[in-house]
């Protein structure tokens, strides 16, 4: 079906003003970036609905975009005709004909802003109706949830028909909600509490720790690809990567074996909240849960805690882990973040940390190293790189790999 322009509804618009204005013009804005390639689009944000019409552009790989899109909460695809109603009844067939399966129901729903065109609502409804039982054996009118509703659109500008409403992403536009920073592993849980942050209408810039030589190019480069799937949802992130080994050596050899998580733990959160409020970040997203690993016990999370008055923001804490893989495979982040490279974290992490790490103690502990000097030198030692959806960085390293050989 050659369709002439996509409608897209809104989501979430409870709030008026400006706050709705800013959420049309940023939701028209990301529409924008993840369309850009496709040269005829025009899309226009207006205040009931986003047009984006195809000007003859396939409609197929347009809807895949829009899908990922946060803000939206359903859209049609439409066909546009002439005020010509036998053109109306002809197409009217057609799509329904596209969907028809045996033992299907229909309606037809129509809507008239143009009050001088031929025919009323209601005949439009039968008459179009009436075409469609004669032409097609077997299918029946249900007006409460049919399988199939004709949105019949009389215009001042033309006839408008859509037959299907695909959903979209819901969520809030991102960018809508403010910037903050995201502490991301190679692991399950951060791509998805990612994901979930973005969908509240939160820009992430990605921080991740690593620790060369403990781990290696291919474990960066998983993280990269990762954050390649989430920035499909966002149009590009920047990623910062901060060099975390000379602060791991240290705590290794000064704090007591039960600590070195937990302070490690405090030392990466107190970078992040430094990178964020430099960049004016105002939150650092985890992928912690409540109970799933040593760190990730309301204890834990106090003696962490303690090192920022930021706000630490965690989408995961009371999810399961199978509900966690779940949207782990629906954004395609899953198989990556099954793939066996280490972590900065596991490789320092000592068999039995403590589970409830003592406050006092943890402060204490960490008077053993030199806090400051470690912190700088981190800082000091970041790359910040632009990631974009679609790139790969592990295959750019396998080429690098195979040039060697
Ligand atoms: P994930 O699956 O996200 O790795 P996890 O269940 O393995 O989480 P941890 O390894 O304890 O749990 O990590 C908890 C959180 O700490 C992660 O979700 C992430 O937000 C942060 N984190 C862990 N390692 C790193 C790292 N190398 N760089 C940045 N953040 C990290
Ligand atoms: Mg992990």
């Amino acid at each position: 079906m050659q369709y002439s322009e996509i409608m897209v509804r809104y989501g979430e618009l409870s709030t008026k003003g400006k706050n709705r204005k800013d959420f049309i013009r940023v939701l028209g804005r990301n529409v924008r970036r993840s369309l850009h390639e496709f040269e005829d689009l025009e899309i226009h944000a207006q205040h009931d609905r986003l047009h984006v019409e195809l000007n003859g552009t396939d409609s197929t790989p347009v809807i895949e975009r829009l899908k990922g899109v946060f803000g939206i909460e359903n859209f049609s695809p439409v066909v546009k005709l002439e005020k010509d109603f036998d053109a109306v009844k002809d197409m009217a067939l057609k799509m329904i004909r596209a969907q028809f399966e045996p033992g299907m129901t229909f309606k037809i729903n129509t809507k008239r802003q143009d009050h001088r065109f031929e025919f009323d609502t209601n005949e439009i409804n039968d008459k179009l109706g009436g075409h469609i039982l004669t032409n097609i054996p077997g299918i029946q009118v249900k007006m409460k949830h049919p399988d199939i509703t004709l949105r019949v659109e009389v215009r001042l500008n033309g006839i408008f028909l859509s037959s299907e409403t695909i959903p979209g992403a819901g969520g809030l536009p991102v960018g809508t909600g403010g910037k903050a920073a995201m502490m991301i592993s190679g692991g399950i849980d951060s791509p998805v509490a990612a994901y979930l942050g973005m969908k509240r209408g939160v820009k992430l810039d990605m921080v991740h720790f690593f620790s060369p030589p403990y781990t290696s190019e291919q474990a960066l480069a998983k993280t990269k690809d990762l954050t390649s799937k989430v920035a499909g949802f966002a149009g590009s992130i920047q990623f910062i990567q901060v060099p975390f080994t000379k602060v791991q050596e240290e705590i290794k050899e000064k704090v007591p074996e039960g600590y070195l998580m937990t302070i490690q733990r405090r030392m990466m959160l107190r970078i992040t909240a430094a990178i964020a409020a430099s960049r004016g970040d105002k939150g650092v997203f985890t992928g912690e849960s409540l109970g799933q690993v040593a760190s990730q016990t309301l204890e834990s999370m106090m003696a962490i805690n303690d090192v920022t008055t930021m706000p630490v923001l965690r989408p995961l804490v009371s999810m399961d882990k199978t509900e966690i893989i779940k949207i782990a495979e629906q954004i395609d982040t899953y198989e990556l973040s099954i793939l066996p490279f280490e972590d900065c974290c596991t490789i320092f992490t000592p068999p039995a940390p403590k589970t409830r790490p003592d406050l006092e103690k943890t402060r204490n502990f960490e008077k053993l190293i030199d806090v400051d000097t470690l912190m700088a030198e981190a800082i000091n030692g970041i790359t910040v790189t632009e990631i974009k959806p679609g790139e790969n960085y592990m295959n750019q390293q396998e080429d690098v790999f195979a040039e060697l050989l």
